[in-house]
């Protein structure tokens, strides 16, 4: 396996607010009385929180970014954190059998709810949208997930035959 370029994702908190991509919600006394995407201000937005997780031998990160988001913005999210965790989601024995399914079931929920909302009105002044992205099944990292997958089917296999 060849290590992924490292280029700096607009989701990881070191590189937030580093390109000005502040959220117009930050601004002081600026207060939506209905959500706003928090990445570029447009309305509607839902209330949604994406998670990613990754897991290493004995070390697990969880990472969680709330919302509100637009439909859009909501969307590159969910498939940025999504591919984050099939890749680096299944290192760990916890991560393998519990954190990364879960993981994977949430963001699946919030990117149903975005999917209901209508499509978001323009950013707000001075904000940019993020990118949606190719949707995570034609992102290749996303199937490095299948090796865990083939190892399970593998280790279930030998316990049946070896019973
Ligand atoms: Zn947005």
């Amino acid at each position: 396996m060849t290590a992924p370029a490292a280029q700096p994702s607009p989701f990881d908190p070191a590189y937030a607010g580093q390109d000005g991509v502040q959220a117009p919600a930050h601004h002081p006394g600026w207060q939506p009385a209905v959500p706003a995407c928090r990445l570029c201000g447009a309305q509607p937005a839902a209330a949604v929180a994406v998670r990613a997780h990754q897991g290493l031998l004995l070390m697990m990160r969880f990472h969680k970014i709330d919302g509100p988001f637009c439909r859009s913005c909501g969307t590159a999210v969910v498939r940025e954190l999504t591919t984050k965790t099939l890749w680096q989601g299944w290192w760990s024995p916890f991560s393998l059998v519990f954190f990364s399914p879960f993981t994977l079931v949430w963001n699946l929920l919030a990117s149903r709810k975005l999917a209901a909302l209508p499509a978001p009105g323009p950013p707000a002044l001075g904000a940019a949208r993020v990118q949606e992205g190719k949707p995570v099944h034609r992102r290749p990292m996303a199937y490095v997930a299948i090796v865990p997958l083939i190892w399970a089917v593998w280790f279930i296999t030998g316990m049946i035959t070896h019973a």
